[in-house]
């Protein structure tokens, strides 16, 4: 079942990082034979401890990039959000104990 955010046709976040697949085709009248390979973008995630990837057309790209950043950004305020949190919890419980013991 979709939810309402799956359906949105713009992600607002995204785990993973975005990479650039190169490869060459193997058509030996390929440009890539002899120049360079062909590069896809795409969207390197882990589902229960395994790497997918997902290609990408040109124009998702902007979309997924933002996404991703916008993922990061999350995490990170929420780490330190955390961090600060558990710092006022346990300074709390030691000066309890410390106040207590005395
Ligand atoms: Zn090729």
């Amino acid at each position: 079942m979709m939810t309402a955010l799956a359906r949105r046709d713009r992600p607002r976040v995204l785990p993973g990082s975005l990479i650039t697949l190169r490869r060459r085709c193997g058509k030996p009248t390929c440009r890539c034979a002899t120049g360079s390979p062909h590069e896809t973008p795409a969207l390197s995630y882990s589902v229960g401890g395994r790497t997918k990837m997902l290609t990408l057309s040109a124009e998702e790209v902007p979309a997924v990039a933002a996404a991703v950043a916008r993922y990061r950004k999350a995490v990170k305020a929420l780490e330190a959000e955390a961090r600060a949190e558990l710092a006022e919890l346990v300074a709390r419980v030691e000066a309890r104990r410390g106040s207590s013991r005395r």
